[in-house]
């Protein structure tokens, strides 16, 4: 008894999903400005650079910054 052996079909090629860049792109820049602001904090808030008097948000982002290899002391 043969079997019966379905021939291949012709199909098209499965698409990758779109990305809805629109959607995605506000939510990006808002993240990467934030990522920017914390970085700078870590990074700079120290002595003429710094935003706000005192070593307070040094003190607190001090551990990242040695962490990132920023200079220090
Ligand atoms: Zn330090």
């Amino acid at each position: 008894m043969a079997q019966h052996v379905a021939p291949p079909t012709a199909t098209t090629p499965a698409l990758p999903a779109k990305l809805p860049i629109g959607a995605i792109a506000p939510w990006a820049v808002f993240f990467g400005i934030l990522m920017l602001v914390l970085l700078y904090f870590v990074g700079s808030e120290q002595g003429a650079t710094s935003v706000f008097n005192g070593t307070d948000v040094h003190e607190w982002v001090h551990d990242a910054r040695h962490l990132l290899g920023f200079p220090c002391h």
